[in-house]
């Protein structure tokens, strides 16, 4: 269902709306953040942001249900990997990596394990929100292993008897210790990317994409 306004997906509530509604409002997209719309439209341009989970992001830009999302790449390649399984369409243009989000996903172990490299996993079973990540880096490297799909609380899985190691993103480590855990590997350095349907579109949509990407690249620069 193609409209005349651009779609922008972005995180409603969480560590990316924040940083990602200041990035619209300094590339000159004026709106005004209401209640709990899921849908507000931008004042001075056709300039439609939809606001939604994070995990929903990936999905409608791969469906081409919105023309331009902001989401971390950790979700991003998860999602992805996760619907190329299933033999449904899973591709998008990766248009800006962008200065906010940054993280990694981490494979961490209790904090007095003896530990020495990956080899060291082999058999264990790996709490995690991110299945898919973990199957391409462990089968990449050749170990076994067993995962334990958590939507939530990954890291007191260990503690509970639930996993013998987790693969959760970590930012300062923080929890991780707070929780008798250590990083063992780091899976991916994640950041948010600005990210495009392949869906056709329009000339006027595509100018304003061009337009804003342009702006963008100013508004980080400067910030640089
Ligand atoms: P939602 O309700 O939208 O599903 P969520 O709880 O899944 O939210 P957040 O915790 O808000 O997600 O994190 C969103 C994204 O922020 C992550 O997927 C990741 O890309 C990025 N991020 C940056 N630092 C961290 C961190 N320390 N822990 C978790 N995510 C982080
Ligand atoms: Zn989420």
């Amino acid at each position: 269902m193609q409209t005349q306004r651009l779609r922008i997906a972005i995180q409603k509530k969480g560590r990316l709306s924040k940083e990602c509604q200041d990035l619209l409002k300094r590339c000159g997209v004026k709106f005004n953040m209401v209640g709990e719309r899921l849908v507000v439209h931008a004042e001075n341009m056709p300039i439609d942001l939809l606001l939604v989970r994070d995990d929903d992001i990936p999905g409608l830009i791969m469906d081409g249900v919105v023309d331009l999302g902001v989401i971390g790449e950790n979700e991003l390649e998860e999602v992805g990997l996760e619907r190329a399984a299933r033999n449904e369409a899973s591709d998008y243009i990766k248009l800006r990596r962008l200065d906010f989000g940054g993280c990694r996903l981490s494979i961490a172990i209790d904090k007095d394990a003896d530990y020495n490299g990956p080899q060291d996993l082999n058999g264990k079973r790996i709490a995690t929100t991110y299945p898919q990540l973990v199957k391409r880096y462990m089968d990449d490297i050749g170990v076994k292993f067993t995962t334990c799909m958590l939507n939530g609380s990954v890291e007191v899985a260990p503690r509970a008897g639930l996993a013998d190691a987790i693969c959760d993103l970590v930012s300062t480590g923080a929890t991780l210790e707070a929780n008798g855990l250590k990083e063992a590997e780091v899976i991916l350095r994640s950041k948010a990317v600005l990210i495009q349907s392949t869906t056709a579109i329009s000339n006027d949509k595509q100018a304003l994409i061009d337009r804003l990407l342009t702006r963008m690249q100013g508004v980080i620069q400067a910030k640089e």
